[in-house]
């Protein structure tokens, strides 16, 4: 008897097939994030018939697709991005994984494309990582970064679910995004374009939400400002700094001290990083956390009566990037550092969640959040 089910993703079948032309590891003061790749991929085919077929680690290289691909035309495609970090004691680490999978299913689904078991992707991912161990720096603030991915490969020019698929992970050796220590940004809040609305895609990692973003990018740097700052709406609720999440410390007119971040209403992608902070946030108890709408109007009112305390970007590249200045409606506001140091290009606030995420990551802090693989 035939089974005619589609097969699931399963790890235990995963075939290796190991390069015979190792690549030199490139030394950690060279690298560009994104730039130099490891020796392997994964990579997993799925058709709608048989579904998941055996995972494959094999050599880096080319992907072979039909000009006609779905993702070439539709932008049928998302993406996650992860790191992997080596700590003190040679132990491979991953940085809460099955959020990062978990969003990836929801963005998948947004696109019609099959889900996957995200259990077993994970092993899949951890093989790789066994594989490319000696590409993961081990220096504080170095890492491994991953860059899982599913694209819909069925040739059609009718726009449709596609019935075939292939999901894959590509990784690269990065250094800490500061090389140099933090360096606070200036912001262009953007009026011209917005990034996500009600009913969209925002709370997904889609590639199609990006490409459109380049342009605020580019009129941000035009405007002398080094990202740009979505807001939306009538009331130019502040929604995400170029592509992180972000934070706004600050004393209420009551004269309570507060964080906000813009609530999960659509239109925000839920980083794991974002959740993190949240969560170490409510674990201190030393402030009010709040996950609310919060307007430029309201931003630039408590700039005037001095109650802004500091405001900060956050996401898996850089875990924080602090915020100098928000150039608005023509108009440059300046967003409080640290009051006890002229010179610092970081607040208090900042620096400690940037720094208690990075020892959870390098494991010099023992945590949930912290895989062991
Ligand atoms: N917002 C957007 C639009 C992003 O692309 C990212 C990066 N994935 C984030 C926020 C931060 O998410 P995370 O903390 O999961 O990296």
């Amino acid at each position: 008897m035939t089974n005619s089910s589609p097969a699931p993703l399963s790890a235990s079948s995963i075939s290796i097939q190991k390069t015979d032309s190792p690549k030199p590891l490139v030394p950690n003061s060279q690298l560009l994030f994104g730039k130099t790749f490891t020796d392997h991929m994964l990579a997993i085919r799925w058709t709608h018939e048989g579904g998941w077929q055996t995972p494959e680690i094999k050599p880096y290289g080319n992907i072979s697709l039909d000009p006609a691909a779905l993702v070439l035309h539709y932008g049928l495609e998302c993406f996650e991005g992860m790191k992997a970090y080596k700590g003190k004691n040679g132990e491979i680490r991953l940085f809460r994984p099955e959020m990062n999978l978990k969003r990836m299913n929801l963005s998948a689904k947004r696109l019609t494309l099959p889900a996957f078991d995200e259990a077993e992707f994970l092993k899949c991912i951890e093989q790789l990582l066994k594989i490319e161990e000696r590409w993961i720096p081990q220096e504080k603030g170095y890492s491994l970064y991953l860059r899982p991915t599913f694209i819909a490969t069925q040739p059609s020019l009718g726009v449709t679910s596609s019935n075939e698929a292939l999901l894959y992970v590509i990784c690269c050796p990065v250094g800490p995004y500061y090389p140099t220590g933090f360096k606070a940004v200036s912001l262009y809040a953007t009026r011209e374009y917005v990034r996500a609305w009600p009913g969209g895609t925002g709370n997904m990692k889609l590639g199609g939400n990006y490409a459109p973003g380049l342009v605020a990018q580019k009129l941000a740097a035009d405007n002398e400002c080094q990202q740009n700052l979505w807001i939306f709406g009538e009331e130019d609720k502040i929604t995400e700094v170029g592509t992180m999440n972000l934070f706004v410390h600050l004393k209420t007119k009551e004269g309570e001290t507060v964080l906000i971040s813009p609530p999960l209403d659509g239109t925000i992608l839920p980083g794991v990083t974002r959740y993190s902070i949240l969560d170490l946030a409510r674990q201190w108890d030393e402030f009010k956390v709040l996950e609310r709408e919060i307007t430029m109007h309201e931003v630039c009112e408590a700039v005037q009566e001095g109650r802004v305390i500091e405001m900060f970007g956050a996401g898996t590249a850089c875990i924080v990037s602090p915020i100098k200045k928000i150039l608005y409606d023509g108009k440059h506001i300046d967003i409080p550092l640290d009051p006890n140091n002229s010179e610092a290009q970081a607040g208090p606030l900042a620096t400690r969640f940037f720094e208690t995420i990075l020892d959870i990551q390098g494991g010099d802090v023992k945590s949930e959040w912290s895989h062991v693989v």
